[in-house]
């Protein structure tokens, strides 16, 4: 196995508050890794530090043994850690595979082409990506007609597009009915077993987490309590006064 991402001592501070307090941890290629924990408990910071969003106050990231703290959103992106647009990073106007077609000029440098062969290249690949998230046959909707559940889909298949080595997802079935949370997170699931990917993401529904997750980490205020499989998880005394209110 090798290392994807790994943070030491990962810190972040607003004014007096350590939104996230001295984190280190490390997330293994083709691994689907949780972060869970409670609302207020640094998830959302720490994603933001691993995007470059948020300097850490302290600590520090490393993507491929390569070291990526404080680099900008953009040079953390071009160097392979893809995430889940929000769903207004895509263009109501066009359709599915015009979506997925222009994330895949952005990521090969060809925006300047946009407006004369946007409707022409790169056709195969996104109707691949669109296949992967299982969307062939919405390819020549247009988005503003989808449902939500496949606007989140298509998503995927956008950040996708750019080939990422590591995709960050900050509650990516956040808005959907329990049903299309499993189901995106079981899509999630096959696609990092069938394309090589590694995810880390944040979810509320623990069924999702405890169903899809390979590991799982626990955040309480700021600080990283838990990290095993879901057995593991499950089964921890500090865990389950965190999600009790013991
Ligand atoms: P989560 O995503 O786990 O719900 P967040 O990372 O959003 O938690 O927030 C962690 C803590 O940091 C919260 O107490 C939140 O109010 C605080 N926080 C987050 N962002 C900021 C900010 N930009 N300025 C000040 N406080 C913030
Ligand atoms: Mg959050």
């Amino acid at each position: 196995m090798s290392v994807v991402l790994e943070t030491r001592g990962l810190t972040r501070r607003f004014g007096g508050l350590v939104a996230v307090n001295d984190v280190s941890f490390s997330l293994q290629k083709g691994e689907l890794l949780a972060l869970i924990g409670p609302n207020g408990a640094g998830k959302s910071t720490c994603f933001n530090m691993l995007m470059g969003q948020l300097k850490p106050t302290r600590g520090t990231v490393h993507l491929m043994g390569d070291e990526i703290t404080g680099l900008t959103p953009r040079q953390i992106w071009r160097r392979g850690v893809g995430r889940t647009f929000q769903i207004t990073g895509t263009y109501a106007s066009m359709t599915v595979i015009e979506n997925v077609q222009m994330a895949l000029l952005s990521h090969h440098g060809q925006v300047f082409n946009i407006l004369r062969y946007a409707h022409k290249m790169h056709r195969e690949r996104a109707m691949a990506l669109l296949e992967m998230v299982g969307m062939q046959a919405q390819a020549e909707r247009h988005c503003a007609v989808l449902a939500y559940g496949d606007l989140k889909r298509l998503e995927l298949a956008i950040a996708l597009a750019h080939d990422p080595t590591l995709l960050l997802m900050d509650e990516p079935t956040a808005g959907m009915a329990p049903r299309e949370r499993i189901a995106l997170m079981k899509l999630t699931a096959d696609i990092v077993r069938d394309q090589g990917v590694s995810v880390l993401f944040t979810e509320h529904d623990m069924d999702v987490v405890f169903a899809h997750a390979h590991r799982i980490m626990v955040l309480n205020r700021g600080e990283l309590i838990a990290d095993g499989n879901a057995e593991a998880i499950r089964n921890d005394p500090r865990v389950q006064e965190v999600y009790l209110g013991g």
